[in-house]
Parts: C-alpha cells; structure tokens; sequence
C-alpha cells in the first residue's frame, strides 16, 4: 500500500527494545530504565543530558544554538504490574511485571530520534527527547514539570504517540481538539458500627448506602444532565464488612473511576460524586472518607501541533484512520497542555493485536521505523536541517 511500514529499525533499536521489555520497572522505579536510557543516548552525542527529572526522567538536548521553537518528544520509562504470559526470548526476567503497554518500543522510537539528529542537528531552535516516569500512575509528567531544571528545556510544542491495537499496523490516528479523556480514582470509606447478625439492629451497617452508591454513581452523568459519551463513572471495587456469617458489617469501600472529556467536567463530576456520597453517608448515619487517586488531565490537541502530525502522515505515505471521538482511555501527556501547544497521535498495532495491558501483548517491532520517521519528519518541519522524507 505504501512504504510508510517498510521503514524498518536498526537492529541495535530492535535490539534496544527488546533489552528494555526484558527488564520492566514499576512506576517511580524505573531506575535501571532511566541508566540504560542515558547511556544509548550518551552513544549519540546530544549537547546535554539531564537526568533525574521528576523521579527518574531523562532528557536529550540537542540544540542548534540558532533562534528558534524549543519542540519536545516525549516517551515514558515504565512498565506495569502485571505478569507476562508470552514465551518468546525477550519475554520480561521479572516476576510479576511486564511492558505491557508497549513504553519499550515508544522508548526506541525516541533513541532512534536521537541517532538521526546526531546525525544530523536541527538548523534552529532546540530539540527535547524526554523520557518520563510514572505515565502509568499519572504522577510522571507533573513532577516532571514540577522539577526546577524543566525551566531548561520548557518547550514550545510537545509531542507524543502511542501504540494502539484494534487499528491497523502503522494506522496513523489523529484530531485536533479533546483527545484523551482526565481520569482519577475516588475510593470512598463508609465507617459504621459491627453488631451480632443476630442483632443488626444494634449496629450501624452501611449495606444499604453501599447499594445505593454503586447504582447512583455509574448513573451520576445521566443524572446530571452531561451531554452523551463526554463523562463516565466506573464502578471498579466494592467490599462489605468482613466474610463472616455471625457479624452485620461495620465498614464498606466503594471505588469508582471517573472520566470526562474536559478538566472541568472532569472537576464538576468528581465534585458531585463526593457530594452524593457524602448525602447518602449522612443520611444513613455512617462515617465517611474520601480520598483521590491516579489523577490524569484531559489531553487537548493542538490545531498547529496536529498540523504537523498531519504533514508528516501525509508525506511518509502512512495509512490513516478517522479518530471521530476522543477516547475514553487517559494519558499522563495530556498534562503538558498546560505548557506547550501539545498533540498525542495514535499509531495502529494491528487489528487483532492483543490489547495494551494485557498478558500477552508485545509493542510491534515494525513500528519503530514508522515511529522515527514521523518524529523526524517534525522535527525537520519545526527545526529543518535535513529534506524530511
Ligand atoms: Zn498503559
Ligand atoms: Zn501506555
């Protein structure tokens, strides 16, 4: 169809990859990640490196030292906790965790980005490749950004992709405007009193609010009058007392993950569930606790950062697909909104890939070559020094 997946990688990218899928690191852990990171990257020459970014971000400088747009990459560095049922040879060495959302491979595709710029600088402005903790827990890219040294390498435009089954392999997928959805966590705590089974009366038992929580929470949207598909509640746990048959229970724990399509729906909706809880908690005599988790901001996309998504899709020949909706999944990128003109791109991983986090998915080594041409292709759009192509 075109040539855009016949842009094979190096195999020392391939085999980059496949050492880093062997060796996956939790959120915030990700040391080892980040050492073997800044080695590959010492092999090609940027001006600065800077490390230790938020926790264990790391950063290539590469800077023409001519005016013009500082435009930064991004990748992330971690892994996740799950186990790894594939048996191929790079299958992960450690127990109980796994690159499972394809980090690996974005993290190839960024060192791929750096041997071509060390094989060629941009001619102005500065290029950033930064490799970010923590995507997974949504707490990489603020503190990353919280860091007094990102002062140093604030970009301009930020850009990002990410792997995507269920499209076509090399697909590219974009749109201007609402993106990724925000996302975050609300546990809510429900303290009332034990008694005898016998005796519930002579207790405080939160069953019934428990009940009516999980029902009103995933319906809270419709209830509120949000306009179709731009929020969602999730139930996602819920435990009663203790499994005993002799006590009517004392405490609940009802979680929900909560999703719009914008930060101030996103902060409406969280708002109103905390709201509701605490009414229905009141009103049934219990005790109550809140506390929020895994906090992502909505990813908005740029008109002028798209366009050059566009552009380079356009002139590598890369097959496309129609993104109509934002989608419902979060993406810690989304928080570099607030600092630069940003765009997140989706590059397909095959129709019938295994999806992101589960046990058996593996990042298509054939889109590391694609991956690095779009990059590079932006990168020569923004900060020229070499016929992009
Ligand atoms: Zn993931
Ligand atoms: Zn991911």
């Amino acid at each position: 169809m075109t040539n855009f997946l016949a842009r094979t990688a190096t195999p020392d990218l391939v085999n980059l990859r496949h050492d880093l899928h062997r060796r996956p690191e939790l959120s915030d852990e990700e040391g080892e990640t980040a050492k073997r990171i800044a080695e590959e990257l010492e092999k090609h020459g940027p001006d600065e490196i800077i490390k230790g970014l938020g926790t264990h971000g790391v950063a290539a400088v590469y800077d023409s030292g001519a005016e013009g747009p500082t435009v930064l990459f991004r990748c992330e560095l971690d892994g996740l906790p799950i186990t790894e049922i594939s048996t191929f040879g790079w299958r992960s060495e450690i127990d109980g965790k796994g690159h499972l959302c394809g980090h690996d491979g974005h993290m190839a595709i960024v060192c791929g980005l750096a041997a071509e710029l060390a094989a060629k600088k941009p001619a102005r402005g500065r290029v950033v490749l930064l490799f970010q903790p923590a995507e997974e827990t949504g707490t990489g890219a603020a503190g990353v950004i919280a860091d007094p040294r990102f002062e140093r390498i604030r970009p301009d435009f930020a850009f990002a992709l990410h792997n995507l089954p269920g499209l076509p392999l090399g697909a590219v997928g974009v749109r201007p405007g609402p993106f990724t959805f925000a996302s975050e966590g609300l546990a809510i705590r429900l303290t009332g009193r034990t008694s005898h089974a016998a005796q519930p009366e002579a207790g405080v038992s939160p069953a019934a609010v428990t009940v009516r929580l999980m029902e009103a929470l995933p319906e809270l949207p419709e209830t509120l009058g949000h306009q179709p598909g731009h929020s969602l509640v999730t139930l996602s746990h819920a435990r009663l007392g203790e499994a005993a048959f002799g006590i009517s229970p004392g405490e609940a724990h009802v979680w929900v993950t909560i999703r719009a399509i914008d930060d101030k729906l996103q902060a409406e909706l969280i708002g109103e569930a905390e709201n509701l809880a605490r009414r229905l908690a009141e009103a049934g005599g219990l005790g109550i606790a809140l506390e929020r988790h895994e906090n992502f901001a909505a990813g908005h996309n740029d008109q002028d950062a798209v366009g050059h998504i566009e552009a380079a899709a356009e002139a590598l020949g890369a097959p496309r697909v129609e993104v109509d909706d934002p989608f419902r999944w979060s993406e810690d990128f989304g928080r570099f909104g607030g600092v630069a003109k940003t765009a997140l791109f989706v590059l397909g991983s095959g129709d019938d890939h295994p999806r992101l986090h589960n046990p058996d998915f593996d990042f298509p080594d054939e889109l590391i070559g694609p991956g690095v041409a779009m990059f590079e292709h932006i990168v020569r759009d923004l900060c020229g020094g070499q016929t992009a192509g």
